[in-house]
């Protein structure tokens, strides 16, 4: 095989996840727990199988193609949101989803695996993935090998920001409770916890006082804004 031969890969499950647009998805896995999301695999890998023994394993390394964002390309370097978008960094320093190949890697609590027949679903929880993501591969995570606390982090802070107040106005709160069994999902827990990493770009903090802000979740618009302090979930509205 020489450098330059193509590789080509057959993605081996979907996801089907609350989150239906880019803007809003949590900018790492594990910091928005609420979120469920369903791994169906394809054929020819739908076989009872393939999956055996995975059940012991708590955590699951995700491979994935960000589609999303694949058709955008890719240049040597990005700005990160985490630099206020001012500083250029090499993408191979970052996380950014427009990469030379556009293949991501998160990890997910594994909750439930599901088999009816040729029918092998994998619940997972906490993951960063748009509705549709093409998964590549699945590995069980291994604490002893994966977890390395001791290594450093550059220029991504070793915590997540620190996390916003999220109210929800008489409307909201109501909307929340009535979706709640709809979406077999804490929907109040998911918004808080979706809303408190503040979703916006770091560049526009403080400066868009009044504007009312929007993210597709699962089938309703999510809106909020910022008042004087903190999130204020106005109401979740029919898409339209
Ligand atoms: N944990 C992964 C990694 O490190 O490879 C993803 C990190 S990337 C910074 C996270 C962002 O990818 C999310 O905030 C979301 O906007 C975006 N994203 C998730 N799934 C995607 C997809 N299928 N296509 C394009 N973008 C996606």
């Amino acid at each position: 095989m020489s450098f330059q031969d193509k590789i080509l890969f057959n993605p081996i499950g979907t996801i089907s996840s609350p989150y239906k647009e880019k803007f809003g998805i949590p900018r790492q896995p594990g910091l928005v727990t609420a979120a469920r999301a369903t791994l169906t695999l394809l054929p020819p890998y739908n076989q009872p199988e393939i999956v055996r023994g995975l059940e012991g394993f708590s955590h699951v390394w995700l491979i994935f193609v960000f589609h999303g964002t694949q058709a955008q390309g890719w240049k040597p370097t990005v700005r990160p949101p985490r630099l206020g978008g001012n500083a250029r960094l090499g993408v191979f320093a970052t996380r950014s989803t427009f990469r030379p190949n556009p293949i991501g890697l998160s990890v997910a609590e594994l909750c439930d695996i599901t088999i009816q027949g040729n029918h092998i679903t994998l619940e997972l929880a906490g993951a960063d993935l748009l509705d549709g993501t093409p998964i590549l591969d699945i590995k069980p995570y291994l604490p002893y090998a994966d977890a390395l606390t001791h290594a450093s982090a550059g220029f991504a802070p070793d915590a997540p920001s620190p996390q916003q107040t999220v109210v929800f106005s008489a409307k909201a709160s109501l909307q929340c409770a009535q979706k709640q069994a709809q979406y077999q999902t804490d929907v109040r827990l998911l918004i808080e916890q979706i809303l408190s990493q503040d979703p916006r770009p770091s560049y526009q903090h403080g400066q868009q006082a009044g504007r009312v802000y929007a993210m597709r979740l699962y089938d309703f618009d999510l809106r909020w804004h910022y008042p004087a302090s903190g999130i204020e979930v106005l109401e979740l509205a029919d898409f339209d």
